[in-house]
C-alpha cells in the first residue's frame, strides 16, 4: 500500500492533476472528491465512474477505511467514544458530542502524542506517529456513518499536537472546509496546541478564521515548565507575545485552557499572575476541571476553589468560563480507551 497514494488525502485540484496524469478528464474530480467525503470505502461504489477509471484508479491508490475496534456511548448524555484501529495496528480516540446548537467532534491528530504533559494520558513517544489528512478526516466521516449524527463543529483537542503534525492538520483543515466535502467552516473549529511558538506564528499568517485555543494550565514559568516539558523550550515569556501577535494579525480572539489542579494552578498566586498576564488582552479563559488520570498524583481542584477563581478572574476583569464535562460515565477524555486497549494488546 505505501506506493499507493491516499486519494482521500488530496483537494480537488490535486485530483483534477492526478486525474490529466491518467489522460482523464479534470471534471471527473468533483465528482471522485463527493464520493469519498461521503465515507466511501471502495473505488466500486462510485456509480457514476467508469469501471475502466474505477480500475486505474484502484491501481494507483486506496482509500483509507478505519475500523471501529471499541465503542462507548454515555448514558449520561449521548456522547460517543470511538476507538478506531488504523491500517497499521495503531489506534486513536474519537469522541462524538451532542450539544444544544449540534454536534462536537473532538479529533485526534496523532497516534499517541510526544509532548509529554503530566496530566494527560496521551503521551506515547514509543507509539506515536502522524496521522494523514484522511486518517483525520476519517475520524467524521466514520463517526458520522456510524451515529448518524451530522458533525456541525470540529475541536482538534483529541491525542496529539496538532502543530506538531502541521502540513497535515492544515491539510485537513483545507479539505473538512471544502464546499464538495463535509463543509464545515472554519469558524466551526477549534484547534488546540500547548504552545509550539514558531508555528503559532505560521499559523497566524493563513489567517484562518477558526478559533486557536492555547494549553496554558500555568501562568508561572516555574509551574508550567514542571507540568508541561514544553515550556522548558518555549517559555512564557515567548507564548504569550506569539499570542497577542496572533490576535493582531487574525483578529481572532485566543481561548486559553487552563486545567484546575488542586494546590498547583488553583492557587492565589496562580490567579494573580493569570489576571497580571492576560490583562486587557482580548482573549477568554476556560477553566478545565482537571480529569484524574489513573496513577497519578494529580487531583482536581475542589468545586469551591473552582468558583473562587473563576469569580477572581471576572472580578478582574477577564472572560472566564468553566467547561463542562461531558461523557463521565465513558472517561470520554484524553487517550484513556487507546492507554486501557495498549495495556490489554500489550499483556
Ligand atoms: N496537544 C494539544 C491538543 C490536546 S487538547 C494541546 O495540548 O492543546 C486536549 C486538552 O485537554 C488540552 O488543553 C490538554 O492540556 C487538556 N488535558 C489533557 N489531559 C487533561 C486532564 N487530565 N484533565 C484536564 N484537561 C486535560
Amino acid at each position: 500500500m505505501e506506493d499507493k497514494i491516499s486519494i482521500k488525502s488530496l483537494l480537488p485540484q490535486e485530483l483534477e492533476a492526478l486525474l490529466a496524469d491518467m489522460g482523464e478528464p479534470k471534471y471527473r474530480a468533483k465528482q471522485i472528491f463527493k464520493w469519498l467525503h461521503q465515507g466511501v470505502t471502495s473505488f466500486d461504489e462510485m456509480s457514476d465512474i467508469s469501471k475502466a477509471l474505477r480500475a486505474k484508479l484502484e491501481e494507483k491508490c486506496f482509500i483509507t477505511k478505519p475500523e471501529i475496534l471499541r465503542k462507548q456511548v454515555s448514558q449520561l448524555d449521548g456522547t460517543i467514544k470511538y476507538l478506531f484501529g488504523l491500517s497499521d495496528g495503531n489506534s486513536i480516540e474519537t469522541v462524538l458530542m451532542k450539544y444544544e446548537h449540534g454536534n462536537s467532534i473532538c479529533l485526534s491528530t496523532q497516534a499517541g502524542c510526544k509532548m509529554g504533559c503530566v496530566f494527560c494520558a496521551s503521551f506515547d513517544p514509543a507509539k506515536s506517529r502522524n496521522l494523514t489528512p484522511a486518517e483525520i478526516l476519517d475520524e467524521i466521516l466514520f463517526a458520522q456513518k456510524d451515529s448518524g449524527r451530522k458533525v456541525s463543529n470540529i475541536v482538534l483537542m483529541g491525542t496529539g499536537e496538532p502543530l506538531d503534525n502541521y502540513d497535515n492538520v492544515i491539510q485537513f483543515l483545507k479539505l473538512v472546509s471544502h464546499p464538495d466535502g463535509v463543509n464545515i467552516g472554519m469558524r466551526h473549529i477549534s484547534l488546540s496546541t500547548c504552545g509550539l511558538v514558531p508555528k503559532i506564528d505560521e499559523l497566524a499568517q493563513l489567517k484562518l478564521q477558526l478559533t486557536l485555543s492555547i494549553s496554558l494550565h500555568a501562568p508561572i514559568n516555574e509551574i508550567r515548565s514542571k507540568i508541561m516539558p514544553v515550556n522548558r523550550r518555549y517559555s512564557l515569556d515567548e507564548l504569550i507575545p506569539a499570542c497577542r501577535r496572533y490576535f493582531k494579525t487574525t483578529g481572532r480572539r485566543i481561548s486559553f485552557e487552563y486545567a484546575m489542579i488542586r494546590d498547583v494552578t488553583d492557587t492565589k498566586e496562580c490567579a494573580r499572575e493569570l489576571i497580571r498576564m492576560l490583562k486587557g488582552f482580548n482573549c477568554h479563559v476556560n477553566l478545565i476541571p482537571l480529569n484524574h488520570v489513573e496513577g497519578s498524583p494529580l487531583v482536581p481542584s475542589t468545586k469551591e476553589n473552582l468558583r473562587w477563581f473563576q469569580n477572581e478572574l471576572i472580578r478582574n476583569g477577564l472572560n472566564a468560563t468553566v467547561r463542562r464535562s461531558l461523557g463521565g460515565d465513558i472517561s470520554a477524555s484524553c487517550g484513556q480507551l487507546r492507554r486501557q486497549r495498549n495495556k490489554e494488546v500489550s499483556q
